[in-house]
């Protein structure tokens, strides 16, 4: 594997003189023709980046089968070409993975977290705090060491801080009053707004969604900090079905749409949402 320099891109392709080598995830890949792949890594030096493989399909050698959705690859990406994708020109195998895509679950968490970073970071812009989120959760999802919805949570709400989407948890989303000094244990959930509300603004009535204070601190507390202390939360399992129910209304309505993931998700464990 050759080393070479560091680079800064910035406008969707390789402005590069020298191919860059990197470690880089797998997050998305589609056919190209018979032959070729395009293939869309979050690389740690490079951020997100779609590469053409090309003879990927065709030849089980050129690439060795290791270009599978979620491995861990060290990867050479080439220069850009003028008017198309820069090439991958090397892929050699870090992590791969293999009991996420073994489980139908693991396999739909895996998808909805590539997803959202496929959608939410930007083309070229290096981000290694994303880099090490994305590879943290899934290493753990790959041998179970917390359960998926745990991983998820921790997932969701430190990339929503990261992209700048964090939701409104430590105050109150109408009145701005802190959410510390409530005494009620319960608070209604005003996602077009951002956050929860206290139940001055607006009563936690049944029906309404709610959270309780309990598992907003939870929220918070993974949301920022460093990544391994957050990573050993013991998520209460209220905090972890009122977590779960929150992010996954929260994400779509702040992305304007369900992520297709999402969907596949609810499908799995029947709650088709
Ligand atoms: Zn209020």
């Amino acid at each position: 594997m050759t080393t070479l320099s560091p680079v800064s891109v910035r406008d969707g392709t390789v402005p590069c003189l020298a191919p860059v080598s990197t470690p880089a995830i797998l997050i998305r890949r589609t056919e190209y023709g018979d032959a070729d792949l395009i293939v869309t890594f979050f690389a740690l030096r490079l951020g997100k980046l779609s590469l053409m493989a090309k003879s990927a399909k065709k030849s089980a050698r050129r690439f060795a089968g290791v270009l599978e959705l979620f491995t861990e690859l060290d990867i050479v990406a080439g220069a850009g070409r003028r008017g198309g994708l820069a090439l991958l020109q090397e892929a050699a195998l870090r992590n791969p993975y293999p009991a996420i895509r073994r489980d139908p679950f693991k396999t739909a968490y895996a998808s909805y977290w590539a997803e959202l970073v496929n959608d939410w970071m930007e083309e070229g812009i290096e981000n290694a705090e994303v880099f090490l989120l994305l590879r943290h959760v899934l290493a753990a999802l790959d041998t179970g060491s917390l359960t998926p919805a745990a991983l998820s949570i921790l997932f969701q709400m430190r990339l929503l801080r990261i992209s700048g989407h964090c939701p409104h948890l430590g105050r109150c989303v109408i009145c701005r009053c802190d959410i510390e000094g409530i005494l009620a244990d319960m608070l209604a959930v005003e996602i077009a707004r951002g956050g929860v509300a206290c139940p001055g603004c607006l009563p936690p009535e049944a029906g309404r969604h709610r959270l309780s204070k309990g598992t907003v601190k939870q929220l918070l507390w993974v949301a920022g900090g460093d990544l391994t202390r957050a990573g050993r939360m013991k998520f209460s399992p209220r905090a972890l079905r009122e977590g779960q129910a929150f992010l996954e209304r929260f994400v779509p309505y702040h992305l304007g749409r369900v992520p297709r993931s999402l969907k596949v998700l609810h499908q799995l464990r029947g709650n088709d949402v």
